[in-house]
């Protein structure tokens, strides 16, 4: 496992890098962000660009969401994986926004994931992006850099590799962090093929060097 200081140096040659890591997704407000994320499950930023492009024209509020059919909101939805749950998800949770918090959407964890398809890593993101707080979401690219970078355990499960990266990252990082590894993965530590000929913490990377040799 990596030391604090060593962790800080990665995350600093990640900045160099993509010196503007930020979230990728297209959102005009909380509420924008928080469907922008739940859709976002096993699809790519890009795809659910595309769709919230003529979603969010059609529809501005929760309300909205809940006057159509459900069948209606699944064909506006269809071009992206789980279409149907996440169809569904959308108007249960639109209808508790408006039962409970007056149609906003809710600034604490714990209320954000008792939303219907708001997972830990979505209700991170809505909390970091969204409201600013200090977080670290860990989607399947963070928890491969972790894991590469020797961040975290092999066998760590996601809530480990979160509290470890927060353990050595400082809180005033957690936000920018997040969005580095998730570039880093995206661009250039990739699941398949990692750029380990080019990749300037190749010294640092006993996972590359295995990669390498394959
Ligand atoms: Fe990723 Fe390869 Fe760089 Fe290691 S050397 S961080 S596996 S790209």
């Amino acid at each position: 496992m990596v030391s604090k200081k060593k962790a800080l140096e990665i995350i600093d040659v990640m900045e160099t890098l993509f010196p503007d890591a930020h979230c990728e997704l297209n959102f005009k407000n909380e509420f924008e962000l928080v469907l922008a994320v739940l859709l976002s499950a096993q699809t790519t930023d890009k795809s659910v660009n595309k769709l919230t492009q003529t979603l969010f024209e059609k529809y501005k509020c929760p309300e909205d969401y809940i006057k159509v059919p459900l069948s209606e909101l699944e064909q506006d939805v269809k071009t992206i994986g789980l279409y149907r749950n996440k169809a569904k998800n959308i108007q249960a949770l639109s209808q508790i926004l408006l039962d409970k918090y007056d149609g906003v959407v809710p600034s604490t964890f714990e209320e954000l994931v008792k939303l219907p398809g708001v997972g830990r890593k979505t209700a991170n993101v809505v909390l970091s992006v969204g409201f600013g707080v200090p977080r670290i979401a860990v989607d399947t690219h963070v928890e491969r850099i972790s894991k590469r970078l020797d961040f975290a355990k092999k066998d760590d499960t996601v809530l480990e590799v979160e509290n470890r990266l927060m353990k050595l990252i400082p809180e005033n990082r957690w936000s920018k962090a997040h969005h580095l590894m998730i570039f880093f993965g995206r661009y250039h530590c990739t699941a398949k093929n990692p750029k380990c000929e080019t990749c300037p913490l190749f010294d640092a990377c006993k996972e590359g060097k295995k990669l390498i040799k394959k």
